[in-house]
């Protein structure tokens, strides 16, 4: 089945990148959100990240009109029924996703694929709750979704060839490239990831390096582009404690286990630069260590 139109279901950080990358590579999109002001605000920053493109000469103003042009919003979940493929990517949260797809179902069309950009939720979990697990699977976009050149296409226990494959078509089309992954906790990145991550947090929080030098150590001994806790606070410390805690619940291994200095700085509100403070404090000119 030849993918023609996508749904777009949660129009925050990752739905309107996919919205963008998706009505580059000529897909009708149709874009969702509980408000129109989340709607508004998705609209307006796809029109600033497709117009930063154009002044970097990546696309033409032509692309970039008729990118805009190729995406809708709309209120109503049930509108987005006759998509070809539905990208689910609402907050990271099992019953709101549940919800979202127990109200999407009867809309649909029986050839609809479902996906969800889910960081952590069990794909086959998911599916199970909907009328069609053999068309539904895992389509992971990394943030910031227009820069970042990989999608993890994660099958759950019933997914079909078919779909996989329908799916690997719209990666090649977006010109990203995909590795596929099993369904298993946080799949293959954040798996890797995380961990390292935490064991960065490990580091500071028994005192063998402080803030600066564990970044530096990464960026020059190991040629990170990004020192691991400058990366932690550009994810949010938040969710990269909820996917420790997904890793260590779901693989039942102290190896997993969140640092406490990581716990700390989530209960104190400090997530990073979406708060202006994590292992940096951004609230000035340049982000100043923390510790
Ligand atoms: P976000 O908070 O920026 O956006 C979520 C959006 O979903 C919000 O605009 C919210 O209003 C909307 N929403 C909530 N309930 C809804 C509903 N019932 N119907 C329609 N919209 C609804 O979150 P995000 O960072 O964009 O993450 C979205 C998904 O992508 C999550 O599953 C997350 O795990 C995944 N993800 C995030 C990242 C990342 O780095 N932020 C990377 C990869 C995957």
């Amino acid at each position: 089945m030849e993918i023609r139109s996508v749904g777009v279901v949660g129009a925050g950080q990752m739905g309107n990148g996919i919205a963008h990358v998706m009505a580059l590579a000529e897909y009708d999109v149709l874009l969702t959100d509980v408000s129109q002001e989340n709607l508004t605000r998705a609209l307006n920053l796809i029109d600033r990240n497709l117009e930063r493109q154009v002044s970097r000469d990546r696309i033409s103003a032509d692309e970039k009109q008729a990118a805009l042009g190729r995406i809708r919003t709309t209120l109503k979940l049930s509108d987005l029924g006759q998509c070809d493929l539905i990208i689910e990517a609402a907050t990271e949260r099992e019953t709101v996703k549940q919800a979202i797809f127990e109200d999407l179902l009867p809309h649909l069309k029986p050839e609809t694929i479902l996906t969800s950009n889910t960081s952590s939720i069990s794909i086959t979990r998911l599916a199970s709750r909907t009328d069609r697990p053999e068309k539904f699977m895992g389509f992971h976009f990394m943030n910031p979704v227009p820069v970042m050149q990989l999608v993890e296409l994660i099958r759950g226990i019933a997914t079909d060839e078919a779909t996989f494959s329908a799916c690997l078509q719209v990666v090649n089309k977006l010109g990203k490239t995909a590795a596929s992954a099993e369904d298993f906790p946080a799949f293959i990145v954040n798996r890797i990831l995380m961990p390292m991550i935490n064991e960065a947090v490990y580091t500071l929080y028994e005192g063998v390096g402080r803030v600066t030098s564990i970044d530096e150590s990464m960026k020059l001994g190991a040629n990170h582009p990004m020192g691991p806790l400058e990366l932690a606070d550009f994810i949010g410390l938040d969710t990269c404690l909820a996917i420790m805690n997904v890793l260590h619940d779901g693989l039942a291994d102290t190896k997993y286990r969140p640092c406490p200095l990581l716990v700390k700085y989530v209960e104190a509100g400090w997530l990073g630069r979406k708060t202006d403070r994590g292992f940096y404090d951004y609230r000035g000119e340049t982000p100043v260590p923390t510790r």
